[in-house]
């Protein structure tokens, strides 16, 4: 049977992922009662924590850090004490060998040997005096700072492993995004003089809650509703019926398969764009519906291991470049945080595949999963698979918006489409198609809250991390 009844505060947030959950959180401590609809049984979205047998796992690794006071501000306020600085170190496995992250010359060149050696010597020359005259793709980009052998090596297998499309596919965007501000002269020049601050991938330590990133969003659900706000899992938003230039309401599922109908005054969403173009009522024009049915996402598995050693490696994530192997990146997560394990003598690993829903890696059962991951973990000898005591499988559907080739015109005309509603704001990674850390889309969602306390829209949600260069570091 279908209810219906109109909210105190009239602000509808869809999803409760950080950016939905900052929205929340930022309008609840302004005396509004936001109602958040979470079609999961557990808030955090991507930046959620698992939590097996007393052990936590993060989905993939989650690194706090950003450039942003406000953000910064708000974790801590949140988390306070439970928020830890953690040392970073993270190395590239390729070949049998180690190598560092992000990339230093002299260990790459001195880890491969003389023949390698002189091969990306000679072809980073190469690149130099015949670079492409075009920097349009990731290929084309990374080629023209380190050389075509280096790129092979050290980042055409990898990204091709995340993005499952030839680098010569994917937009120099994301490069530029990602790895803007190193490139092999600008490394060698720093190992030289000593001097790598300027280095954006470079970052030595981050921060991290006690218990995982789950344990940020959970503790901002909690103040939420203890401010007076409303976070309901279980709710999946169905449909979301507009009237001119406004959203009316949302319609949602319970977790008893009762559909409710939500009206309210406005609306923040954050479920993903191609799934809002798709429950708008009525349906958008065809052209609308086209862009964002071309808008794709990667996903990724994680098959996560409980080892009975007390040590396998350092590191707190490992990138395996090695193309004999699918698997494409560990997480230790006792290097993250001791307490993301209940038994010191245990260490629990999180080992990263990615794919596209419904391929074949996707649809492969647990059991065959856990049996691949075993064998590839062994044939690295990273862990011995006797030494592994048990399992869980984790598959995360849309887990990274691909920026393919012609994705930015989909997005112009979805873009122009969503701004005539004059009462929706798009926010967070999915909600707007970007490939945003957690503190853009943290503050995507406090850009959406402060336009609505302060009845403006001065703060543009479309505009947070449109820069082409992607700091890491705080800028001092
Ligand atoms: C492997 C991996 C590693 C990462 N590492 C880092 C890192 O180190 N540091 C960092 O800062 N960021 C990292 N990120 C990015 C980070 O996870 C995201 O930026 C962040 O989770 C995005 O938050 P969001 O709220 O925009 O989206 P989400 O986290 O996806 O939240 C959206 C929410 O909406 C819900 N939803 C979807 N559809 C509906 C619907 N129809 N009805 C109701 N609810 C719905 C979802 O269930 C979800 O809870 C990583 C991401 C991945 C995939």
């Amino acid at each position: 049977m279908e209810r219906r009844y109109c909210m105190a505060d009239d602000i509808v947030i869809m999803g409760a992922g950080p950016a939905g959950l900052a929205a929340g959180y930022e309008l609840a401590k302004n005396n509004c009662k936001p109602m958040l609809f979470e079609s999961q049984d557990q808030v955090g979205g991507i930046s959620k924590t698992i939590k097996y047998r007393d052990f936590y796992f993060d989905l993939g690794g989650h690194r706090f850090f950003t450039k942003f006071n406000e953000v910064n501000n708000l974790w801590h306020e949140v988390l306070g004490a439970d928020f830890i600085k953690v040392p970073r170190l993270s190395r590239i496995y390729y070949k049998n060998r180690y190598f560092n992250y992000p990339l230093t010359p002299l260990n790459a060149l001195t880890g491969m040997g003389i023949f390698d050696t002189v091969k990306i010597t000679s072809s980073y020359l190469y690149s130099k005096i015949f670079p492409y005259s075009r920097e349009d793709t990731f290929e084309q980009w990374v080629s023209n700072r380190f050389g075509r052998k280096l790129y092979s090596m050290f980042f055409k297998t990898y990204t091709e492993k995340v993005w499952g499309i030839p680098c010569s596919q994917i937009q120099a965007e994301w490069a530029a995004q990602r790895i803007k501000g190193l490139s092999l002269k600008t490394a060698v020049l720093n190992a030289i003089s000593r001097k790598n601050n300027n280095i954006k991938t470079l970052i030595n330590e981050f921060d991290y809650p006690t218990h995982g990133p789950g344990m940020m969003y959970n503790r901002m659900k909690d103040k939420i509703e203890d401010m007076g706000g409303k976070v309901y899992i279980n709710s999946r938003v169905d449909k979301i019926n507009t009237e001119g230039s406004k959203i009316k309401s949302l319609e949602y599922i319970d977790k008893d398969g009762r559909r409710n109908i939500v009206e309210g005054r406005y609306f923040i969403s954050s479920i993903p764009l191609t799934e809002l173009i798709e429950k708008l009522s009525p349906t958008p024009d065809t052209a609308i519906l086209n862009a964002a049915s071309n808008l794709k996402y990667r996903s990724l598995i994680t098959v996560d291991i409980i080892v009975g050693k007390q040590h396998l490696f350092p590191d707190n994530w490992i990138y395996i470049h090695s193309p004999d192997v699918k698997l494409g990146r560990i997480q230790n997560f006792k290097n993250w945080s001791s307490k993301m394990v209940p038994d010191e003598n245990r260490t629990s690993l999180g080992l990263e595949y990615f794919c596209n829903e419904n391929d074949e890696l996707w649809n492969l059962t647990d059991d065959k999963l856990f049996e691949l991951a075993a064998d590839e973990i062994d044939k690295i000898r990273i862990c011995n698979k006797k030494d592994i005591e048990d399992y869980i499988v984790i598959r995360v559907p849309k887990a990274y918006p691909v920026y393919m080739n012609g994705y930015k015109k989909n997005i112009g005309i979805i873009e122009s489409f969503i701004r005539q509603f004059k009462n929706l704001q798009p926010v967070g990674r999915y909600g707007l198609f970007k490939y945003n850390n957690m503190d853009h889309s943290v503050l995507t969602g406090l850009y959406a809250a402060k336009n609505i306390l302060e009845g403006t829209i001065k703060y543009d949600t479309w505009s947070v991390n449109t820069d082409k260069e992607y700091h890491e570091e705080k800028a001092n």
